[in-house]
C-alpha cells in the first residue's frame, strides 16, 4: 500500500513550524488514541500512521530527507519491502509518550499509554549505523545486500530480563510494579497530581534481584548477524535508509534500535553522475566530426549506438533518453547526456601537414558569421 504524504497525514502546510508540527501530531495523537478508541483497527491504524509521520517532521534531519527523496529517504520505501515497516504501538509509546505531557494524567486525562506499556518505561536499544558501497550499475537496478553486523541481541540464557532465572526478579516495591510514582503538588491552581518515572527501578516495574550470569543482568549480548538489506533503485551518495527494529537489543528486554544504513557510491571510470542523468564525454576525432558516423558509447549496462551527424561540433550534447538512473522518489528515469569534443592531433607527419595546409584557406573550413554566433551562444548557455 502507498504511504501517504507525511504533511497530509498530520494535516500541516509544507513549511509548517516544528511547532506547529507538534500541536498537529497532538490533536491526532489524542483523536485516534487507542484508549478512546477500543478496538478501533480504523483508528489504530490512523493513530500509527500519525505518529509515523510525527516522527520523521519533527526531526529536523529526517524531515530534510524526507523533503529531498520522499519516503525513501527515511525508510519508507515500498520498493523490495523490508524496510520500515512501520511503528510498533509501543515504539509510539516509548518515543512520543511525552507528547501527551506527562501531566496529562493528572488532570483526568489519560491515565497511560495503552495496554500491556501502561505506565512502564519502555527501554530501547541504541541504532547501528553500517555503510554499504554501490556502483551505479547496482544503484540502476536496486540490489539485495548481505552484510554482517557486530551487535547487541537479548542474552540467550535470561531472553533480555537480565535476572537469573524466575526467581532472579521481583516487583518492584516503591512503585509496586506501576513505573511510575504519583506526587500531589499544591500550586495556585490548587493540587496537582504529577507522575514521574519510579527512581527505584527507573520505570521497569521489577528489581533484579539475582543477576543472569551469562550478561551479568544486563539482558544483553554481543553477537554477529547476517542482515539482507533490499536497496531501492535510485539511491545517492549519502543518502540514509533505515530498517526498523535491526539495531541493538535494549536492556532488559525492551524495544531494539534500527539499523541505519549510509549509502556509499563508488565512482564509475568513464560515467558521471549529475543526479538521475549520467554525463559521458564523447572525443571524437576530426573527420568523424566532420563526416559524422557512427560511435558506441558506454551505458550502465553494456554499450548504446550513437548516430553523428556530419559536421557535429564539440560542446554539442546528445541526449540518450531514459539511460540514466531511475529516481528513487517517483516514476521518472533520467538521461545519458554525450557531451561531444573533438580530439585535435597533437603531432603531426609531414604528409598530414601537406593536407592540413592544402585545407587551411579552403572555404568550408572557415568559420563564419553564423556558425560563430551559434557556438558563441552555446558557450553563453553554459553560464546561465
Ligand atoms: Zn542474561
Ligand atoms: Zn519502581
Amino acid at each position: 500500500m502507498a504511504k501517504r504524504d507525511y504533511y497530509e497525514v498530520l494535516g500541516v502546510d509544507k513549511n509548517a513550524s516544528t511547532d506547529e508540527i507538534k500541536k498537529a501530531y497532538r490533536k491526532k495523537a489524542i483523536q485516534f488514541h487507542p484508549d478512546k478508541n477500543p478496538g478501533d483497527k480504523n483508528a489504530e491504524e490512523q493513530f500509527k500512521e500519525a505518529a509515523e509521520a510525527y516522527d520523521v517532521l519533527s526531526d529536523p534531519q529526517k524531515r530534510q530527507r524526507y523533503d529531498q527523496f520522499g519516503h525513501a529517504g527515511v525508510g519508507g520505501a515500498s520498493q523490495g519491502g523490508g524496510f520500515g515497516g512501520g511503528m510498533s504501538m509501543e515504539d509510539i509509546f516509548s518515543q512520543f509518550g511525552d507528547i501527551f505531557g506527562g501531566h496529562f494524567g493528572g488532570f483526568g486525562g489519560f491515565s497511560g499509554f495503552g495496554g500491556g506499556s501502561r505506565g512502564h518505561r519502555v527501554n530501547r536499544g541504541s541504532d547501528l549505523r553500517v555503510k554499504v558501497k554501490l556502483n551505479l550499475k547496482e544503484i540502476a537496478t536496486g540490489v539485495e545486500k548481505k552484510i554482517k553486523v557486530k551487535k547487541y541481541v537479548p542474552c540467550s540464557k535470561c531472553h533480555g530480563s537480565g535476572a537469573d532465572g524466575d526467581n532472579g526478579m521481583t516487583t518492584c516495591t516503591t512503585c509496586k510494579g506501576s513505573g511510575v510514582v504519583t506526587r500531589i503538588a499544591n500550586t495556585i491552581l490548587g493540587q496537582m497530581q504529577t507522575q514521574t518515572t519510579c527512581p527505584t527501578c527507573g520505570g521497569e516495574g521489577k528489581v533484579i534481584t539475582k543477576k543472569c550470569p551469562v550478561c551479568s543482568g544486563e539482558g544483553v549480548m554481543r553477537d554477529e548477524e547476517v542482515i539482507t538489506i533490499n536497496i531501492p533503485a535510485g539511491v545517492a551518495e549519502g543518502m540514509q535508509l533505515s530498517m526498523s527494529g535491526k539495531g541493538n537489543a535494549a536492556r532488559h528486554g525492551g524495544i531494539n534500535g534500527d539499523l541505519l544504513i549510509l549509502v556509499e557510491e563508488e565512482p564509475h571510470p568513464e560515467l558521471i553522475r549529475d543526479e538521475n542523468d549520467l554525463l559521458y564525454n564523447l572525443l571524437l576525432s576530426v573527420p568523424q566530426a566532420a563526416l559524422g558516423g557512427t560511435v558506441e558509447v558506454p551505458t550502465i549496462d553494456g554499450k548504446a549506438k550513437v548516430k553523428i551527424e556530419p559536421g557535429t561540433q564539440p560542446g554539442k550534447v546528445l541526449r540518450l533518453r531514459n539511460k540514466g538512473l531511475p529516481s528513487v522518489n517517483s516514476y521518472g528515469t533520467g538521461d545519458l547526456l554525450v557531451n561531444v569534443s573533438v580530439y585535435i592531433p597533437e603531432t603531426l607527419s609531414s604528409s598530414e601537414k601537406e593536407m592540413l595546409n592544402g585545407l587551411e584557406n579552403s572555404p568550408n573550413f572557415q568559420p563564419n558569421k553564423s556558425m560563430k554566433e551559434k557556438i558563441f551562444s552555446r558557450f553563453r548557455n553554459l553560464f546561465d
